[in-house]
């Protein structure tokens, strides 16, 4: 017998951090700034005439994107923008990787990328990670049909510098490769400069953890104005506003900040390095991060453990129960209040052993 179920689309979805909203929890488990944005963008809520809202937003955002390429010194025609940097990712995987070859990207990544092969029927293959946790960058000479790599890498933490990128590029001149700037403002090297020189490099950024603005949503691609204008007509083929007026508004303030965005990437560098610290003197083994997170463990304890410990003391990390990764935990940096009580915990949990 037919049914109309047989025509439902089956997919597993990507599941993101817990989102609870209880109250005196430390939430450090979605990599979210523990700053609010910048009081510049706050302003301009607050001013916002709401009555403009009865137009629809400009379908290019052409304000932000010129916002955006003042900024990273790059022309309007080298800036796209999108609902988050999922969105914009998600569109560059429909619009670059179109070939009948996998794309390629590490085993241990960002778990957004094999959803999203899932669901637009994109092959792909894994490069192993070395067991450093690096990206063995000769992996990618191989024959492929395009390539995206975080840098920083997540949850690694880890990230590569100017000629890994060029590198990447140049083995990979016949395909596309996307570089995954979610995490670069917090210490990593930013390969946007390389798109002047690189027609087939694609770098994405977002404003969700540098600038304090993941519940804004707002997202961007810097590349050459042939890889930006197939974005655009691939975005217009599905919703011309993917960017509404209030996130535009909004995200032209942050950018102009650019003292509050160095004084708080800094704050949360400045934190880390002590829970580093801190941490390594417990007996933890902690990766060296260019992120707004940490990736630890510690011999002889569980980290399954040690996550559903702190759970029980209102204290949210992350855990992957994922090969390689599970004897891990990931910490986003918070507020040095914050992590004074983590650290306490995770005391607690060490002596209780
Ligand atoms: C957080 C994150 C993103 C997406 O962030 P948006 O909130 O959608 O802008 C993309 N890539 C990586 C690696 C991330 O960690």
């Amino acid at each position: 017998m037919n049914s109309y179920k047989d025509n439902l689309r089956k997919i597993t979805p990507y599941v993101p951090g817990e989102q609870s909203k209880e109250k005196d929890i430390v939430k450090i488990n979605a990599n979210e700034n523990p700053y609010p944005p910048s009081p510049k963008a706050t302003a301009v809520l607050k001013d916002f005439n709401t009555e403009s809202l009865r137009f629809y937003p400009n379908a290019n955002a052409t304000m932000l994107k010129k916002a955006l390429a003042k900024y990273y010194g790059v022309g309007v025609e080298n800036v796209f923008v999108g609902n988050g940097s999922d969105d914009v990712l998600a569109l560059a995987f429909q619009s670059f990787f179109c070939s009948d070859k996998p794309i390629a990207y590490p085993d241990i990544t960002y778990s957004f990328y094999p959803v999203w092969c899932d669901l637009f029927n994109i092959p792909y293959t894994t490069y192993p990670l070395d067991e450093n946790f690096r990206i063995n960058l000769e992996d990618y000479k191989a024959q492929n049909g395009g390539v995206v790599i975080p840098n920083p890498n997540a949850p690694t933490s880890l990230g590569e510098g100017e000629e890994f990128v060029r590198k990447l590029a140049e083995y990979n001149a016949d395909s596309v490769v996307i570089i995954d700037e979610a995490y670069v403002d917090f210490g990593g090297y930013s390969s946007v400069q390389l798109t002047t020189e690189y027609p087939n490099l694609l770098v994405t950024g977002t404003f969700s953890k540098s600038r304090s603005l993941a519940g804004l949503r707002i997202g961007f691609a810097i590349g050459s104005s042939e890889l930006i204008s197939v974005l655009e007509a691939v975005k217009n083929s599905y919703n011309s506003y993917t960017v509404d007026s209030l996130s535009i508004a909004m995200g032209i303030a942050s950018i102009e900040d650019d003292e509050y965005f160095k004084t708080t990437t800094g704050k949360v560098i400045a934190t880390r390095t002590r829970v580093t610290d801190e941490m390594r003197a417990l007996g933890f083994e902690v990766l060296d991060s260019q992120t707004n997170f940490i990736l630890a463990t510690h011999d002889g304890y569980s980290m399954k453990e040690l996550f559903e410990y702190l759970k029980t003391k209102k204290v949210f990390i992350r855990y992957f129960s994922l090969p390689r990764i599970e004897k891990y935990v990931r910490i986003t940096i918070g507020t040095d209040g914050e992590m004074d009580r983590f650290l306490a915990e995770v005391k607690n949990f060490l002596e209780g052993r």
